[in-house]
């Protein structure tokens, strides 16, 4: 445990003393206290290396070859039958969910949730929109009632978003998100998980997010219990001369965009600005890219997206719902949102040949070991609470039981650091007190199982 910083003066000889004897102190207590990634699960190792980037590849260039997937462009039987615009798109993911739950014995429901959208600004006129997604129920009696979710946007757009008659490849935006929920469904369709899985393709994105808009509202509005949301928007790692592979950036929200005033004032009174739910699920990641072998290192940005830009994750945002945006590290906006051209000697348009698949396929390995680490683990614990009915040093927490759990950990970091930072097991109880002023750190507490696996962390909420 850590204590405040304090600083005193000593005479030298002292000072080496007292300051060796820290050093072992601290090495000491790191090793009770350090945070260590999680304990790694050998079937998640196994199914994140059947990811491929083969198969991924295949996926990219058949989501183009259907020329143009604006969310206003054809989708009646003639354009499905030859094989151009959003309609033949949709049939194709459909008939892809569907193939892979023939080879898991029918595991996967395969599920369309279509509507028709208003005209709008980027709407000329009413227009069906379908999100195509494939739920792998829970197995156990509780838990699959708990979701854990990825997306990715299936339609595409050119330099105009009305321009449904030139084509808009939409390889890396949206071509590698989609094939990222298809691979991370065709891999962990073949082990089963406790929790629900469901694998989201929305359209309607680049017309102002309506898919996702849709889905998220439906999901509130029917009370789904989902867990945490991965968006995966432009993970193609577009071979641009500056790209790092290395590295996906991972955005979260900070202050909830579905806060009431009331939590807002408290999020402001007490530093809250930094642990939103969804911020958690961005560190959650981050512990799981040091725990499994995926070859991509996420790079946590504490802002909702990048400048001038936005996602389907914020749809799910809005509705409440914990939710993250993976992107590539460095886009090239001559790749993306642009008519396939040449000018100047400048290629633009969203082509497949700028496409990075080994990239996409670790940013897929990232996705499927943080869904099958979260649809592995117990429930949150619920209902977490810090005293602070009298003025006192001492930190008191309370909880109430997630199922599933073996015990629980607290986890705590300084106010100034982004990370957690230290870690107590405390058992399997529903209360704990510890030797630490709630006034100097940030605690929250996470479930863990019998095998290690580890819940999303929870911010106690102060009770008086
Ligand atoms: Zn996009």
């Amino acid at each position: 445990m850590i204590s405040p910083h304090r600083q005193t003066r000593w005479p030298l000889s002292a000072s080496l003393v007292l300051i060796a004897g820290i050093v072992a102190l601290a090495q000491e207590k790191s090793s009770q206290d350090a945070l260590a990634p999680a304990t790694r699960d050998a079937r998640i190792s196994t199914a994140i290396q059947q990811i491929s980037a083969e198969r991924i590849r295949a996926n990219i260039e058949k989501l183009v070859s259907f020329g143009t997937r604006s969310t206003i462009s054809a989708q009646d039987p003639a354009s499905i039958a030859a094989r151009r615009g959003i309609g033949a798109a949709r049939e194709w993911i459909k008939s892809e969910f569907e193939r892979y739950s023939k080879d898991c014995g029918g595991c996967l429901e395969v599920k369309t949730d279509s509507f028709t959208e208003p005209a709008a600004d980027r709407i000329p006129q009413p227009t069906e929109i379908t999100n195509v997604y494939a739920v792998l129920k829970g197995t156990g009696a509780e838990n699959a009632k708990r979701i854990v979710l990825v997306t990715g946007h299936y339609d595409s757009r050119n330099s105009d978003t009305l321009n449904v008659k030139d084509d808009a490849p939409g390889a890396n935006d949206d071509g590698s998100g989609t094939a990222v929920s298809l691979e991370c469904a065709r891999v962990l369709s073949k082990l089963k998980f406790p929790a629900t899985i469901i694998f989201l393709t929305v359209a309607g994105e680049e017309q102002g997010l309506n898919g996702s808009h849709h889905f998220a509202n439906m999901a509130k509005e029917q009370g789904w219990n989902i867990e945490a949301v991965l968006n995966n928007d432009i993970v193609g790692g577009d071979k641009s001369a500056e790209q790092d592979h290395s590295i996906v950036r991972v955005f979260s929200e900070g202050i909830p965009a579905a806060a009431t005033e009331q939590e807002v004032r408290r999020i402001r009174g007490l530093g809250g600005e930094n642990d939103s739910a969804s911020r958690q699920l961005a560190r959650y990641i981050d512990d799981v890219g040091s725990t499994y072998n995926t070859g991509v290192k996420p790079m946590l940005v504490f802002r909702l997206d990048r400048y001038l830009r936005g996602g389907d994750h914020s749809s799910f945002n809005q509705q409440g719902f914990t939710a993250v945006r993976f992107t590539e590290f460095r886009e090239d906006f001559h790749h993306q949102h642009q008519n396939v051209r040449t000018e100047n000697g400048i290629e633009y348009g969203d082509l497949a040949k700028f496409v990075d698949y080994d990239y996409v396929a670790r940013v897929a390995r990232l996705n499927a070991a943080s869904l099958a680490s979260l649809a592995s683990a117990p429930a949150l614990p619920a209902n977490v609470h810090l005293l602070t009915k009298d003025l006192e040093n001492d930190s008191t927490l309370t909880w109430e039981t997630s199922p599933g759990s073996l015990g629980y950990e607290i986890l705590w970091r300084a106010t100034t650091s982004p990370e957690w930072e230290h870690v107590q097991k405390v058992g399997n109880v529903l209360r704990t007190t510890l030797k630490l002023s709630k006034d100097n750190v940030i605690f929250a507490v996470r479930a863990v199982d019998a095998d290690g696996h580890r819940s999303l962390p929870v911010v106690p909420l102060p009770e008086r």
